[in-house]
Parts: C-alpha cells; structure tokens; sequence
C-alpha cells in the first residue's frame, strides 16, 4: 500500500481507467458511482472498496477525486445533506478532476474553508485513451505548491505531465481554454472538409495531405478519419461535455468582458450541433450536423 487512502467519486469513460491505475500503484482506494451496481461490480473488478453512499466514502479518504460530468454535479455530491463535505475531516483534500467552471470551484474552496477541507482543480486532457495509458496532462490549480507536492504522487499513477497553474480555479480555467482550441479546431477541419467535398476533392486525400500540412492538429489526426469518415463516432468524449467545455470558455471571454468573437462563435456552433442531437452522442457527431446545414 502507498500513501493516504483516496476515494474516487464517478466511474465513467475517465473515471474507471483512472481508478485501474491507482489500485496498480499499490493505493488503497474506495469507490463510488450514483449507479450501484457498477460501483459494486466494478470495485470487486480492481480490488477497490465500493462505498455504499457518499458519506461512507468522505469518512474513509483523506484525499476525493471527484471525475463528474459537470461542476454543478461536483457541487451536489460535496455540499448535499449526506454529501463528501459532512464526514471529511480538516486537512483532508477534495480534488475536482472534471472539467467544471473556474468561478464554481473558487466558490466551493471559499464554503470549505471554514470546516478545513481543502479544495483543489486538476483537470486532465488526453482523453480515454490518455487515461488508460497513463499519460494524461494534468493542470493542478491548488493554494500552495505544498498542496501539490501532497497530491503529485496521486496525479502521477495517470499523468506524465503535471502543471500547477496557480490558485484555485486555474486548472478549469486552463481546461477550459484548450477545449475551446480543439473544439474550433474540430469545427474549422469539418468545414474544411465539408467544403472540399462539395468542390469534388476526396475526403480522406484531403486528410492525407492536411497531416503532413500546416493545417494539421489533434482533430484531423485522431477524429475525422478514426471516428468520422469511419462513421464510427466512438472517441469516447460526448457532445454534451465538449460544447459544457466550450461554454465555459464563452462565459470566461463573457465575465472578463473580453467579448472574443471567436470563442462566441465556437459555443454556438457546438450548442448548434447539441440542439440538434443529444447529450450522450459523441462529440464527433457534430459533423453530421454541420454537414446538413451546408447541404440545406
Ligand atoms: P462520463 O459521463 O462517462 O462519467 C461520469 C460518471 O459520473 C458516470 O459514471 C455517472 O454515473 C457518474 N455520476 C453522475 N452523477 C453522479 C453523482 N451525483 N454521484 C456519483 N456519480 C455520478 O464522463 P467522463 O467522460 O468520464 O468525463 C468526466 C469528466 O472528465 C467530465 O467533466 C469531462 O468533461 C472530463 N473529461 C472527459 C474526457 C473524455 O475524453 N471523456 C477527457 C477529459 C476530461
């Protein structure tokens, strides 16, 4: 066994993986999903304890990584009546490794304060695939350097690169601001695919050549061939988290009255592409819809 016991709260496509990880680094962890049967079938897979409620979980961990879809969903199992926050005690850590909103998570640190549980944000980006091999990046917005030296030896079972950011709410807001870049990079490639079609070129030449071209990133890399052409639509990172993330970064260009055009018009875009289909798709699946606009 290595170190303090953590608890993991919210087993989905980043949580499992990263659960895996801490278990084979010799961490005694606990679990817990609001699906029960998961929780119980997935622990007893790894060797985890499954807790039964929330509360259970808070009073055995001296450090809670939370991996939610959503900052408000962080809120409710934190501040809720038999929440994390009631059975932790002072000097005890939660570690909100969602993507949720900055001005959400200085809020919560702020609540905390009071009862002496520490409230951090480490955000990940790599995705499933980075989450399974262990090479998430990690951006660990905390209140001292002295915090995240206490949570590095965590963050390192999954990460290979682990940034501080500064104080609470960096790393969300750092999310938040590469997201808006691979989202407009998602964007700007489909269009450019969509328009090259109607032009007559080959999709996948097009692929070809923009991946060893100037208009190469992670979108035409890693999805518009292995998920879109392919029709797969299976990265593992749904519509309704993406345009969450893009949002956020709206609402940031928003409240620092920045007023950006392009991060405006990246959020509408991709709540475009949500209205149109539904939360649990793929995010890859936008492209479908930004196709039959163009053919309308
Ligand atoms: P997911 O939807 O697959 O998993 C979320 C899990 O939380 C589910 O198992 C769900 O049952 C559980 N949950 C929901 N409400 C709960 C509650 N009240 N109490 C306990 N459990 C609850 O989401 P994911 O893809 O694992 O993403 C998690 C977070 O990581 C999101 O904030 C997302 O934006 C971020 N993220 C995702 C990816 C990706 O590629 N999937 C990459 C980087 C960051």
């Amino acid at each position: 066994m290595s170190g303090e016991h953590i608890g993991l709260v919210g087993l989905g496509n980043m949580g499992k993986p990263m659960a895996r990880h801490l278990v084979a680094k010799g961490f005694s962890l606990t679990v817990y999903d609001v699906d029960d049967l998961l929780t119980r079938d997935f622990a007893q897979e790894i060797g985890a304890t499954a807790a039964a409620n929330l509360a259970e979980l808070g009073e055995a961990s001296g450090i809670v990584i939370t991996m939610l879809p959503t900052g408000s969903v962080v809120r409710e199992v934190v501040t809720c009546d038999g929440g994390l926050a009631g059975r932790m005690s002072a000097g005890d850590v939660i570690v909100d490794m969602s993507s949720s909103e900055p001005g959400g998570s200085r809020m919560l640190a702020d609540e905390l304060e009071k009862s002496g549980v520490v409230f951090a944000d480490a955000p990940v980006s790599g995705g499933v695939p980075g989450a399974v091999n262990g090479t998430l990046t990690i951006m660990v917005g905390a209140k001292d350097a002295a915090l995240v030296d206490r949570l590095r030896p965590v963050l390192e079972t999954f990460g290979k690169k682990i940034i501080a950011t500064g104080g609470v709410g960096s790393g969300h807001a750092m999310k938040a601001l590469n997201n808006f870049i691979a989202g407009s990079n998602f964007a700007s490639a489909s269009e450019a695919l969509i328009l090259g079609e109607r032009f007559g070129l080959d999709r996948a030449v097009m692929l070809d050549i923009i991946n060893t071209s100037t208009g190469r990133n992670f979108a035409t890399e890693n999805l518009l061939g292995a998920q879109v052409l392919s029709e797969r639509y299976n990265s593992g990172f749904t519509l309704g988290l993406l345009t969450k993330d893009v949002g956020i970064a709206a609402t940031m260009s928003e409240e620092l009255e920045a007023n950006l055009p392009m991060v405006a018009q990246t959020g509408s875009w991709w709540r475009g592409a949500l209205e149109a289909g539904s939360s649990d798709d793929d995010h890859t699946t936008a492209y479908r819809h930004w196709s039959a606009i163009a053919a309308k």
